[in-house]
């Protein structure tokens, strides 16, 4: 008996059948199929995308999808339940693998939240207090926010819900991502001892009255894996073999590493830094996933595209062409993104106040 190995070459040919195949869907369905995708998909399912971008960006192509009635969400839980958030009732959101979550939005729940923003309340007067929720977050954060006069925000629109915020309010309550907020944060020039940090294990977050008076933002303890991986040493080494090599980073990074580096952006600066403000020969070496980062070298051979470390998210990796296949051609029997319509409601508050303070 002959055993076949499945060798690279073999991959390469399924994956092009794959393409081929959701082309070929995708025609079929003309304008009443949109496929979004996110900068971190694989290159395939990338390639497949009638719109990628960053989170921001995807979820504005949702709200925008005026002719689609399917729209096929290729990314993580929290950007597809904000797609079906901001879609018509009309319109149809579907996930290609439903495993696909985030460990990050993970790190806050409802439960945690509520009993946070209570212990604030002990405190301040949360009316002086705006929360603002990632996007990388569930839905029903989203919703907390809407009902109580906050905002989402992405990694490329911070700087500006912070503006928006506090021109409400004195404070912002920033979850889940710590390091987008004190990174915004320190850009916007607020004080180290006004950012305190909420550790939600603890009563009161861990802080003392005083801090949490002082404070003018109070973010939560949560992290992404993927871009707290990337350090100092790791910039160091990549200047040292790579002479005049630029360092461009995720704003997810711990900030002593968004300091030591050339440029700070979402994943959608990051591919404009690379297609547009790089000529050929440059070199930058960049912290944030590694298939978009992949992609990136494979689109631009003329220029030197590298990774700080490959560090990659498993979950935007879950979806495969085969995933994305499949989904297509089962369209009428695969399941929708159900949300809950009080959820929806107050979400979508929220997205909007994000959309409409933006741009
Ligand atoms: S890269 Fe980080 S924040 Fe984004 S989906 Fe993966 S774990 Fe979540």
């Amino acid at each position: 008996m002959t055993t076949v190995m499945q060798s690279p070459i073999r991959i390469e040919e399924n994956e092009a059948d794959n393409i081929a195949r959701i082309d070929q869907l995708r025609k079929q369905r003309g304008d009443s199929l949109i496929i979004l995708a996110h900068h971190y998909q694989r290159l395939g399912v990338h390639r497949c995308g009638d719109v990628t971008g960053d989170s921001y960006a995807l979820c504005k192509a949702a709200a925008n999808a005026h002719k689609a009635r399917d729209i096929v969400f290729c990314g993580v839980r929290f950007m597809v339940t904000s797609a079906a958030t901001l879609c018509r009732n009309d319109q149809v959101v579907y996930h290609p693998d439903r495993n696909a979550g985030c460990p990050m939005a993970d790190m806050a729940n409802l439960p945690q939240v509520t009993t946070s923003w209570l212990e604030l309340g002990e405190v301040v007067n949360t009316r002086s207090v705006i929360p603002v929720v990632y996007m990388n977050s569930d839905l029903d954060l989203k919703a907390f926010c809407g009902e109580r006069g906050g905002i989402v925000c992405t990694s490329s629109n911070a700087r500006k819900v912070y503006d928006w915020s506090f021109a409400r309010g004195q404070k912002v309550f920033f979850f889940p991502d710590e390091h987008l907020g004190r990174n915004t944060a320190n850009a916007y020039g607020i004080p180290r001892d006004q950012i305190v940090l909420w550790d939600p294990k603890l009563r009161f977050g861990g802080l003392t009255h005083e801090q949490i008076t002082n404070a003018r933002v109070i973010l939560w303890k949560g992290y992404c894996h993927v871009h707290t991986r990337f350090d100092l040493a790791m910039l160091a080494k990549a200047r040292a073999e790579h002479p005049g090599i630029k360092v461009v980073v995720h704003p997810e990074c711990h900030e002593s590493v968004v300091a030591a580096a050339d440029f700070v952006g979402s994943t959608g600066f990051i591919q404009d830094y690379v297609l547009n403000r790089m000529k050929p020969g440059d070199k930058v070496a960049i912290g944030t996933e590694v298939n978009m980062i992949h992609r990136l070298a494979v689109q631009n051979p003329d220029k030197l595209v590298i990774p700080l470390v490959r560090s990659l998210c498993p979950n935007m990796f879950k979806i495969s062409t085969g995933d994305l296949r499949e989904c297509l051609e089962n369209l009428d029997t695969w399941e929708p993104v159900h949300v809950d319509p009080r959820e929806k409601h107050y979400a979508r508050v929220a997205l909007d106040n994000m959309l409409a303070c933006a741009g």
